[in-house]
């Protein structure tokens, strides 16, 4: 017999999200991610996935992983300070440092948990974070369980994070953070992090980015933000990357200075209390590295650029509204999110799939689809895409 209070409170919640029009299924996958899938049965055009090189499925990740599992076995049997620090881990952090150009950097089990990783030690009692309004939610999270003030800054709006730097400065914080994502996932721009670095520098405030849709996308071999504005490595404080979206596998890492590591090696939750990567997702996340900063890399790379130009300049052409994006995250604004929904089941039906995105994840108004190409679709593939959205955006009045 299921406990009654469970029940009831399991019926409320499932009844709300139904009533309130955003319940939905998972989408199933059969076989391997790519720029063609075959999603809930229907093969289409993948447009949604965050496989920006389409490393997912390069020979030379899948066959590091194969060779680590075969020598070192499937887990890593503990957690990184008793006996699951292996070879490979140190490795990988050598390599993400070199790639950030920092002089140390930490590997946690998700982006997610990199977040929470870096900002727990660093925040007590007595400091503040600044946090951008549409910062994602692990950084928001990671906020809520530290015992540090919050204030939120207008997104982007670096005048906005000057006021609120002028009016905190006489409360006497011990430190301040100033925290931002790097490209924003849902509209595809990008923070200013030049001038947030000059406003931290002249508040004497600690930076700290999250470059998860920025790695492997800006900077010269993908190096993300802080390489994009030409800011020097040590003059910004934390660079916080995903293994789970350019580089293809799966994990997050705080890149920063050795004492910080160190303080997160013996102070951060997710660090200590949590199993290790297996040797495999290590050994594939060191290839995607190597392979990011080779000269095929930054082909990918300028692919990936290539696409996002043509795709978007034709969503332009044919009359969609394409917001603010400045990446390869072009969404598709609709309006009403019940329309974009529509939208999205539209173009999967034509053989397209691209994510409708509703409120509350974005304005009640902005209701929209989101793409992301990737360097491996073909010409032929977005080309296929864009005839798709020209026949479903005239036949719903959207162009
Ligand atoms: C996707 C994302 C994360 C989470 O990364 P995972 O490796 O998937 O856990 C964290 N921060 C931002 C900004 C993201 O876009």
């Amino acid at each position: 017999m299921p406990t009654p209070a469970l029940e009831q409170y399991l019926d409320e919640q499932l009844t709300a999200l139904k009533t309130q029009g955003v319940y939905r299924k998972l989408r199933i996958v059969h076989g391997p991610q790519g720029p063609r899938a075959t999603i809930d049965g229907r093969p289409v055009i993948n447009l949604s996935s965050n496989n920006y090189l389409g490393l997912t499925s390069h020979p030379k990740l899948k066959e590091a992983a194969c060779r680590a599992t075969e020598e070192l076995g499937a887990g890593s049997g503990a957690v990184r300070t008793i006996v699951g620090t292996l070879e490979l881990h140190e490795e990988l952090e050598r390599r993400l440092a070199d790639f950030k150009g920092t002089e140390a950097s930490l590997v946690l089990q998700s982006g997610f948990t990199a977040n929470a990783a870096a900002i727990g030690p660093l925040l007590e009692e007595g400091d503040l974070v600044i946090s951008d309004e549409l910062n994602h939610a692990s950084i928001i999270d990671a906020i809520r369980l530290t015992k540090a003030d919050r204030r939120i800054y207008k997104h982007n709006d670096t005048d906005d994070l000057a006021r609120v730097l002028g009016e905190v400065k006489s409360k006497g914080y011990k430190k301040i953070l100033i925290v931002t994502d790097g490209v924003f996932s849902m509209d595809g721009d990008i923070a200013p992090l030049d001038r947030i670095a000059e406003l931290a520098q002249e508040y004497g405030a600690i930076t700290m980015v999250d470059d998860a849709h920025a790695s492997g996308v800006l900077g010269d071999h993908g190096r993300g933000t802080v390489k994009h504005f030409n800011i020097p490595a040590d003059q910004w404080d934390i660079q916080v990357g995903t293994l789970s979206k350019a580089v293809g596998v799966l994990g997050g890492y705080v890149a920063c200075s050795q004492k910080l590591r160190e303080l997160m090696e013996h102070r951060a939750r997710p660090f200590l209390f949590s199993t290790s990567h297996p040797p495999a997702v290590t050994a594939a996340c060191i290839a995607a590295v190597d392979l990011m900063l080779s000269d095929e890399g930054q082909q990918l790379i300028d692919r990936l650029w290539e696409n996002t130009r043509f795709f978007k300049q034709n969503l332009e052409q044919l009359g969609f509204n394409t917001s603010i994006s400045q990446t390869p995250i072009t969404p598709v604004i609709v309006g009403e999110g019940a329309r974009a929904m529509e939208f999205s089941d539209q173009l999967f039906e034509r053989g397209v799939f691209a994510q409708g995105i509703a409120y509350p994840t974005v304005p009640r108004d902005k209701g929209r689809v989101r793409t992301i190409v990737t360097a491996s679709h073909s010409r032929e593939d977005l080309a296929e895409a864009l005839n798709v959205f020209e026949a479903v955006g005239r036949r719903m009045g959207l162009i």
